[in-house]
């Protein structure tokens, strides 16, 4: 199997794995006063300082989650409750779905967020808080979220960063971004499922969404999952570690795949600063259904940007805010996990070439049958 949808979920790094399996022996509560809990809670706490650090951030500023979708939910529910909430186009549904009564704020073609829309929107309203993803799941487009965050700030806003496609795939740092609040997911990094966190810049206050025993300084009710957390720890610091390298690799396996693709009739999706692992490939007139299935035929696990939870291929809103959808149908998301290989590619690159010149022969054929 050739899996080539890391940003669904990247395969869980080796350090990752050998500390959550540690950690799962642990048998106290990190709560509990005695020995097992005080043991429990240096793994949670190490992991809290190691994770907080890599960020530039204030491991007492850091609630841990169950992912990404609960960091985004949180910040959207409980920073400045009272504000209007304004939310980029092409946001995740974790951020979306946590902000109903949300104004849009387009973007322009290339996928970036348009800065004299945000601009002119802040200018006119009551104070916001505005939600901008750092890199974006399905296009990998990034934004400029120093420059975004100027601009907030400029105009009395906060600004709430969902990092979850970013974080251990650049390096990243809390002041020189700017946030006020940055979601991060574990699973994103080659850590496990169901873990993340909200990191919130000095000076923020937040309503919790989840009550409890008052865990998290308050700000998250609930036993944490001490054996993830230490997986997430583990696989924060792997990524960071080989971060350059895997960077420099993808970067030059994705060019590869663009100079093979695009002669094949293929489009590319969003322009500008990219996530170096991330391409959002259209061929126009094959549905991305049908490239899924024929990929998947092949061996090549790939997405629609758009899959939603049950699976289906639905239309995506990220492609219709930048303008493309007439390409929306046809588009599929390649995105290279950190262990990917040259072969993994080439095997890959076979297949769509396969899909992309069987399409122009049954075209070419169409007049005459
Ligand atoms: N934000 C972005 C940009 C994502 O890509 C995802 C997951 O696909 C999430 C948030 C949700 O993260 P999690 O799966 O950890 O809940």
């Amino acid at each position: 199997m050739i899996y080539l949808d890391a940003n669904a979920t990247e395969p869980l790094r080796p350090e990752a794995r050998a500390a959550l399996i540690a950690a799962l022996d642990l048998p106290g509560n990190p709560a509990s006063v005695h020995a097992a809990g005080r043991a429990a809670r240096r793994v949670v706490e190490t992991a809290r300082e190691s994770i907080a650090k890599g960020l530039g951030a204030d491991p007492g500023l850091m609630v841990f989650t169950s992912g990404g979708t609960e960091a985004n939910s949180m910040a959207l529910h409980g920073i400045a409750p009272g504000r209007r909430r304004l939310v980029g186009a092409t946001e995740h549904d974790a951020v979306r779905a946590a902000s109903l009564a949300a104004e849009t704020l387009p973007v322009v073609p290339t996928g970036a967020l348009d800065l004299a829309a945000l601009t002119q929107r802040l200018v006119q309203g009551t104070p916001a808080l505005v939600a901008v993803m750092l890199a974006n799941n399905e296009t990998g487009v990034l934004n400029p979220i120093a420059d975004i965050a100027a601009i907030c700030h400029t105009h009395g806003a906060l600004l709430h960063v969902d990092a979850v496609q970013t974080c251990g795939r650049l390096a990243m740092d809390m002041a020189a971004l700017g946030a006020d609040s940055l979601a991060i997911s574990a699973h994103k990094l080659g850590g496990p499922k169901g873990v993340g966190a909200l990191i919130l810049a000095p000076g923020i206050d937040i309503n919790p969404l989840m009550l409890g025993g008052g865990q998290e300084r308050g700000r998250r009710g609930g036993t944490p999952s001490v054996a993830a957390i230490a997986g997430f720890s583990a696989a924060f610091i792997a990524a960071n570690a080989a971060q350059t390298a895997t960077a420099a690799h993808h970067v030059a396996l994705r060019a590869h795949v663009l100079a093979q693709v695009i002669p094949a009739g293929a489009v590319l999706c969003g322009a500008g600063p990219t996530l170096p692992n991330t391409l959002c490939l259209a061929l126009p007139g094959v549905s991305a259904e049908a490239q899924l299935i024929a990929l998947d035929l092949a061996g090549v696990c790939v997405s629609s940007g758009a899959a939603c939870s049950s699976g289906k291929v639905g239309r995506s809103h990220v492609l219709t805010a930048m303008g493309l959808e007439a390409l929306a149908g046809s588009a599929i998301r390649v995105s290279l996990p950190w262990n990917v290989t040259a072969s993994d590619v080439d095997n890959f690159l076979h297949a769509y070439r396969t899909l992309a010149a069987r399409t122009r022969a049954t075209r070419d054929l169409a007049p005459t049958l």
